[in-house]
């Protein structure tokens, strides 16, 4: 078997079926240990939220961790986010800027402080006004010639991220740094901040089969071979997908 580079997301993606993630954290700790296989995780989960789910259900430590949806990474369990990657989303960014600036819309709740981040400025929004509403955000933050772009992501959460910082992104920073080729790579999602996993490049996709209508629809919308759909959910999806493609025996 050949080393592969696993990154997933962690809500309702790798976590929500307790069973089948015992199962794939075994699995994916011997193939590092035997194959050389790196393990990351992308999540929107600031690193304190993340913390407490990583503690919860006991989740085997990632050779990276990407959080606040790709604004930082942070490498073999290190405290501080890796300069490599702030250095290349600070160029057009400015967060008291976006911040003051979108506050301004009332259909917008800050998300709590733990999860607004030097790369990211976070908002609940509710699915029945997102429609109408991040146009018009977008619109007002075009004026500031900022490097920005938003991410609306399951029918609540609105991020404000540097325009070269996704999930997605900081997936083919770490697949480059570690020199994977993208058909040894495997992206694993359920939501719409997953879409630029998916998106990216041609690494190889699993849908977990509990995915939200975002995610679908986008996947509808544009269909790929490299992507697959499983039937499992969370993690029961990932093993899935894993052997479908051939990274398991
Ligand atoms: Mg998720």
């Amino acid at each position: 078997m050949k080393p592969f580079l696993f990154v997933t997301d962690l809500d309702h993606t790798l976590v929500g079926n307790d069973q089948a993630l015992v199962e794939l954290s075994k699995i994916l700790s011997q193939h590092r240990q035997d194959y050389g296989t790196k393990i990351v995780y992308a999540t929107g989960r600031s690193p304190v939220l993340y913390r407490e789910l990583q503690v919860e259900q006991n989740l085997i430590e990632p050779d990276a961790l990407v959080c606040s949806v790709g604004t930082e990474i942070y490498l073999n369990g290190s405290d501080h986010p890796d300069t490599g990657w702030s250095d290349i989303l600070a160029p057009g960014w400015n967060r008291e800027l976006v911040f003051s600036a979108a506050k301004s819309f009332s259909e917008l709740t800050p998300q709590p402080d733990s999860e607004q981040r030097p790369f990211k400025v976070s908002f609940f929004v509710k699915q029945e006004l997102a429609d109408k509403i991040l146009p018009e955000i977008e619109t007002k933050l075009q004026k500031y010639a900022l490097n920005i772009k938003l991410i609306y992501s399951s029918g609540i959460d609105l991020d404000i991220v540097p325009l070269s910082s996704d999930k997605g992104q900081a997936m083919q920073f770490l697949r480059q740094k570690w020199k994977f080729a993208a058909e040894q790579t495997v992206v694993c999602g359920d939501s719409g901040n997953d879409i630029a996993l998916f998106a990216v490049g041609n690494e190889r996709g699993i849908i977990v089969g509990n995915a939200r209508a975002e995610l679908l629809q986008w996947h509808t919308e544009y269909p790929n071979d490299y992507r697959y759909l499983a039937q499992g959910f969370c993690a029961g999806g990932i093993l899935e997908g894993l052997h479908y493609f051939g990274f398991l025996e």
